[in-house]
């Protein structure tokens, strides 16, 4: 059944919702007792990979509902303007939902509709929220865990069928995120992020769906009948597992290698050229061996930009 879950009058005659799909067993009328998983994504307006995941999660829940044995909530947009209008934070207050996380009840509409998300999402036994990177980056699917938070969720990181699991150290940025309002509150919530943002990449889908189903089926939800292979994760837990690449001059980039690929010292990630000159700027060298799981895939880039993130050999090769 579909559920507002929280819903504000804006003056222009117009609704603000938010709306949730809960999928509960057949023939049960008191959920009390009843495991639950809830599926949120759409926090960034321009990153839609959660979109498809959210279709087909619900799609095949509900084709095959005698498996069903918890409750699954599907939260497909929690910033619905910024869907509909295809801006990253919450259109004309120019903010990022995700630093505005737990919010309050008596603050203003922002804040509040945060509470409200919290408050129903809040006592899930599991919660994924599923991010794309954004217009600029392609990531490899992955899970992203605050070091405070690693005992809790590591085990479930490990069974989402991703490919990288990189735990960060505590930071006061990410403390007002929702994922990291939940898991102060004992909902372990897991942050995926993969593919890129604006569009969808349907082969990272069906691989998070394939954890998501194994998920549930660990967790007592769903009876999966389907067999589904699923991967053992790189997880990089050290401050200098990763090399980041900069941009060092302003240009237009022209990768040669796909994010996912192994890359060796100093070989070739891209160009940064000129497109009036027809000169190259600058040559983008890989600074050391290792796997490239992030690029850059927006060609303007300015001095300083991000242009890709390798882990280094020898966390890689620990785990191949
Ligand atoms: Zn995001």
């Amino acid at each position: 059944m579909e559920i507002i879950v929280t819903q504000v009058e804006l003056p222009v005659d117009e609704n603000l919702s938010v709306k949730k799909m809960r999928l509960i067993p057949k023939g049960v009328t008191n959920i009390e007792g009843l495991k639950r998983i809830s599926i949120v994504t759409g926090i960034h307006g321009d990153e839609l990979e959660g979109q498809y995941v959210c279709y087909q999660l619900s799609s095949i829940i509900q084709e095959n509902i005698d498996q069903l044995q918890g409750i699954v909530d599907i939260y497909p947009a929690l910033n619905p303007f910024g869907i509909d209008s295809i801006s990253r934070g919450i259109p004309a207050f120019d903010l990022d939902m995700n630093r505005i996380f737990p919010g309050r009840i008596d603050g203003d509409m922002n804040e509040y509709i945060a509470a409200k998300i919290i408050e129903d999402v809040q006592g899930s036994d599991l919660c994924i929220d599923i991010h794309a990177s954004n217009i600029f980056l392609t990531e490899v699917p992955q899970i992203r865990i605050n070091q405070l938070h690693k005992d809790m969720l590591l085990g479930y990181a490990n069974n989402a069928n991703v490919d990288f699991i990189w735990v960060h150290g505590a930071s006061t940025v990410l403390e007002s995120t929702f994922a990291h309002s939940l898991n102060v509150l004992n909902t372990p919530t897991i942050v995926v992020e993969m593919g890129v943002g604006m569009r969808i990449t349907k082969r990272y889908g069906d691989q998070l769906l394939d954890g998501i189903f194994n998920l549930m089926n660990l967790l007592s939800i769903y009876d999966d009948k389907k067999i589904r292979n699923i991967r053992k994760p790189i997880i990089s837990d050290g401050n200098d597992d990763v090399l980041f690449l900069n941009a060092p001059v302003s240009g237009i980039f022209i990768k040669e290698k796909e994010h996912g690929s192994y890359v060796w010292k100093d070989e070739v990630i891209g160009n940064i050229v000129n497109p009036l000159s027809g000169q190259v700027l600058a040559i983008i060298q890989a600074p050391g061996n290792g796997w490239l799981f992030t690029t850059r895939e927006y060609p303007v880039v300015s001095e300083g930009s991000l242009m890709g993130r390798i882990l280094k050999e020898a966390v890689y090769q620990e785990v191949r």
